[in-house]
């Protein structure tokens, strides 16, 4: 991306304490983030930027005070990249995830990087010395063309060689199918070319309660518009039946598919064939309800 405007903060920690379900501190090596998803739920930290530029033009580089004993947080979840992407292209010249991870060496945390990116194939030597890391890519569809109109980041094939390439080296993959698009992201298809390479498959919907709603819907109008009808009753109206039976396809895919199907539950459970494990973040409690049910006549 030529026209994004760098700067650089100084802060204290790179370390911040983090109310995320899955981790105890988060860690965000820039201010920003210039993959641009035109759906970016982080889009809010803007606010506190003190940028004027629109949300995926600017990135500031992070200088903090090196870690010291990092033994300190031996047993702690450590997630890389909540509200940035600590693989974004400038990362290969800045190198400030790769400062953390090396600032992190020896210390027994559970390491998870979530990316857009395949530069996270270089910092393998460095990921694979934690204990038992996890590395986990947003791919919400097989289309380049909605992927280039939706964020800036590599190509969808080039984070599935990158997924398909971790996971040789051993280290667990999550593809995290995010966000769902109504009847434009093919969870199956998507499921189908990564499931051998894949330990988790983490599955969000498409939320529009942020700024982006009007430019979303613009789009939806403009390139499906045969689909807004649709977007309009989900996202104007509130209306959970796509989702439902959403839900639903996926459970009979699992069932027959002999993959384990769990509802928010906690994001590292272990699958008992060695499949990879579908878990279903959708915000709506029916299909949690439904969730406990199959899951009580699981043997
Ligand atoms: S990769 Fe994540 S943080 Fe970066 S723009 Fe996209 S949604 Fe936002």
């Amino acid at each position: 991306m030529n026209n994004v405007k760098i700067g650089e903060v100084h802060v204290k920690s790179v370390l911040t304490k983090s109310n995320l379900p899955i981790a105890g501190y988060s860690i965000n090596p820039y201010v920003g983030c210039t993959h641009a998803c035109k759906y970016c739920y982080a889009c809010f930290m803007k606010r506190f930027t003190g940028h004027d530029e629109p949300w995926g033009t600017f990135l500031d580089v992070k200088y903090w005070q090196p870690v010291k004993n990092a033994h300190r947080y031996d047993g702690k979840t450590m997630i890389v990249g909540s509200v940035t992407d600590g693989y974004n292209p400038q990362e290969e010249v800045f190198r400030r995830t790769r400062a953390f991870l090396e600032e992190m060496q020896g210390a027994k945390i559970n390491l998870i990087i979530t990316t857009k990116s395949d530069l996270v194939v270089r910092d393998l030597d460095l990921i694979k010395s934690f204990p038992s890391p996890l590395v986990s890519w947003s791919i919400n569809t097989l289309d380049e063309d909605f992927k280039n109109d939706m964020d800036s980041a590599v190509s969808i094939e080039r984070r599935i060689a990158a997924m398909k390439k971790c996971h040789e080296e051993g280290i667990r993959t999550t593809c995290f199918i995010s966000p769902i698009f109504p009847e434009i992201t093919d969870v199956f298809a998507i499921i189908e070319r990564i499931k051998d390479f894949c330990d988790y498959i983490w599955l969000e919907n498409l939320n529009l309660r942020g700024n982006f709603k009007a430019d979303i819907m613009q789009y939806i109008g403009e390139k499906y518009p045969q689909l807004l009808p649709l977007y309009q009753e989900i996202y104007n109206r509130n209306d959970r039946t796509y989702w439902r039976a959403l839900d639903g396809s996926v459970k009979e895919y699992a069932e027959r598919n002999g993959f384990l199907y769990v509802i928010d539950e906690e994001p590292f459970l272990r699958s008992p064939t060695g499949k990879p494990v579908i878990i279903n973040y959708f915000y709506h409690s029916e299909i949690k309800q439904s969730a406990k049910t199959q899951n009580a006549e699981r043997p």
